[in-house]
């Protein structure tokens, strides 16, 4: 892989510093990595990180902003995407809300805050396809994947509800991999299918 890639956080709402630190361990080489604002900016990344905050405003800053768009038409063009927890409501094409104006990046429905009010967050150890030791996950008011089409891999499930999906280049999951120091999921959406096309 060339030091060259580019690698955009959108950056409207939610978690991103700890995204920008975890894109930057896992890249394992000069990368540059960029905070998305404004529209202009998707154009020129190789890949992009759509963190977890809150889907209602995430949705509709990128909608204002006409960011929404440049995502749907990276996407498309197959370059690697890695969404989390909000991140994969807003990637998904059902939000079960009208407040959510899903990117449809993913053939999914989704039931936001899923595990419900009782438990606001959780810790899980989960199998996920693809990687060889289990991935500590961190659930925060998470959402779980309710419906998938035929072509979504389900790469991890927490009480037989679909948590890690794949669809094509775009990888979502329900929990948090920027909140800890395991940056594997970072690798395998992102880093992984860029060394493989270089
Ligand atoms: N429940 C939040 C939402 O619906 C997502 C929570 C999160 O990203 N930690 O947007």
């Amino acid at each position: 892989m060339t030091a060259d890639r580019r690698i955009g956080v959108v950056a409207v709402q939610g978690n991103v510093s700890e995204h920008v630190t975890a894109v930057r361990r896992a890249a394992n080489e000069n990368v540059d990595v960029v905070e998305i604002r404004d529209a202009g900016i998707v154009p020129d990344c190789d890949a992009l990180v759509l963190p977890g905050g809150e889907s209602t405003t995430i949705s509709h800053l990128l909608d204002t902003q006409g960011i929404d768009e440049e995502i749907r038409a990276h996407a498309a063009a197959g370059k690697p995407v890695l969404a989390t927890c909000a991140g994969l409501i807003v990637a998904s094409n059902d939000a079960r809300d009208d407040r959510v104006e899903t990117l449809d990046l993913i053939d999914a429905a989704v039931d936001r805050n899923a595990f419900g009010r009782q438990v606001d967050s959780f810790e899980a150890g989960l199998d996920v396809a693809g990687l060889d030791d289990p991935f500590h996950a961190v659930f925060i008011r998470a959402p779980v994947v309710d419906e998938v089409g035929p072509d979504v891999e389900v790469l991890a499930t927490w009480e037989d509800r679909p948590v890690a999906v794949r669809d094509g280049p775009v990888v979502a999951t329900a929990f948090h991999p920027e909140l800890t120091d395991d940056d594997r999921l970072h690798r395998l959406a992102l880093f992984d299918p860029l060394r493989a096309e270089a």
